[in-house]
């Protein structure tokens, strides 16, 4: 059914911008995707596209009068932009959010602010910093700001691990968790404070790269419901809408830690476009043009596998049955280790 005429202004050109464009136009939507990368592959599925930096002001205003609402699919873009564009046009969510989350130290205080557990952590500005959070050790040295699948990250075993003879960048400290099991779960909270739920994904990762996401995860009931709390907890009190997703640890003495938020759509969410009636997508956009709420009914169990690198070539030549859905993000380059598609298997 056609729902609405609105027009959608999404922020960055990745994949999730892309299946972003694919749920709006499901629901009657225009998009208009702005990116500062030439080649992003969600030109292929918008109905417009705007190559700018992120910094050109006259680009941004012909973007806002283009759109009726506009939202994000990556958190790093400079708060002085989204302030700018929140001034003239609806913007959600709130850049006051994405300034907590942007940044890992405002970010982790925020979390522990609300007594929700996330791994021992310092923030570190300096040699002396790590000396003096020894304990910490063996720990990962994460940049604060634009670090993303494990870029910006370094493992420290023992003190004689730091090289860098300066600091360019803050970074924190993190103690390196033995990890029994990581999930996420995604959620979508809406203007009227109604809150949408999805069941907690296992995800498993490889060299700190999301490479495969399931459901049911395999975790007992009380990390289950303690997961769900705590990401309406955390959704709540950022006032938050749109849909988001918070990313969790489960630690060998079974903690439930809290690793980080996104405040955007997330790839452990790929598997809900097939496996629920309403896709971490389709919410998002709900949410963030305040449609009507549709209630989401989980159709199948589901594994999604992240295409990597090379891997595309043998993935393109593939048949697949009528259970298995595979997505092409039409990357024109490829890279190693690179998001290159995805393929989910619904599996009952
Ligand atoms: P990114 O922003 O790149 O997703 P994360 O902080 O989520 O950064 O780290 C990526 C992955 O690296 C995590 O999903 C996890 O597998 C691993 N990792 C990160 N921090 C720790 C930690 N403190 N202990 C153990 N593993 C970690
Ligand atoms: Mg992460």
């Amino acid at each position: 059914m056609l729902e609405s005429k609105l027009i959608l202004g999404i922020i960055g050109g990745g994949q999730l911008g892309s299946m972003l464009c694919e749920s709006a136009k499901m629901l009657n939507l225009k998009t208009v995707i702005l990116s500062d990368d030439k080649n992003a592959p969600a030109q292929n599925f918008c109905n417009k596209f705007l190559y700018s930096k992120y910094d050109n002001l006259k680009k941004i205003n012909e973007f806002i009068n283009l759109v009726d609402v506009v939202t994000y699919e990556f958190e790093n873009i400079p708060i002085k932009i989204l302030n700018f564009i929140s001034k003239k046009k609806k913007l959600l969510p709130n850049p006051r959010i994405n300034e907590i989350i942007q940044n890992r130290k405002t970010e982790k205080e925020f979390i522990n602010k609300l007594k929700i557990k996330t791994t021992p952590w310092a923030y570190i500005a300096s040699k002396k910093d790590i000396e003096n959070n020894k304990n910490l050790l063996p720990g990962i040295l994460k940049t604060c700001t634009l670090g993303y699948d494990g870029k910006g990250q370094e493992i420290l075993n023992d003190l004689n691990d730091f090289k860098k003879s300066h600091f360019s960048e803050d970074y924190i400290l993190e103690k390196l968790v033995n990890l029994k099991k990581e999930i996420s779960v995604i959620i979508t909270r809406y203007d009227n404070g109604k809150i949408s739920l999805y069941e907690p994904i296992e995800n498993k990762h490889k060299n700190q790269i999301l490479i495969k996401s399931i459901i049911p995860a395999n975790i007992n009931n009380e990390i289950y419901d303690q997961s769900l709390d705590v990401a309406k907890k955390i959704a709540e009190n950022l006032g938050y809408v749109g849909t988001m997703c918070v990313e969790f640890f489960i630690d060998e003495k079974q903690n439930l830690i809290v690793n980080e938020i996104a405040p955007r759509v997330h790839n452990s969410g790929h598997l809900t476009i097939n496996a629920f009636t309403v896709s971490q997508f389709e919410n998002h956009i709900r949410a963030v043009c305040n449609l009507d709420i549709k209630n989401n009914v989980k159709v199948s169990n589901a594994r999604m596998i992240n295409v990597l690198g090379e891997e595309i070539h043998k993935y393109r030549k593939l048949s697949f049955d009528k259970n298995e859905f595979f997505y092409d993000y039409l990357k024109k380059e490829i890279k190693d280790k690179r998001k290159m598609g995805h393929l989910t298997i619904l599996q009952n």
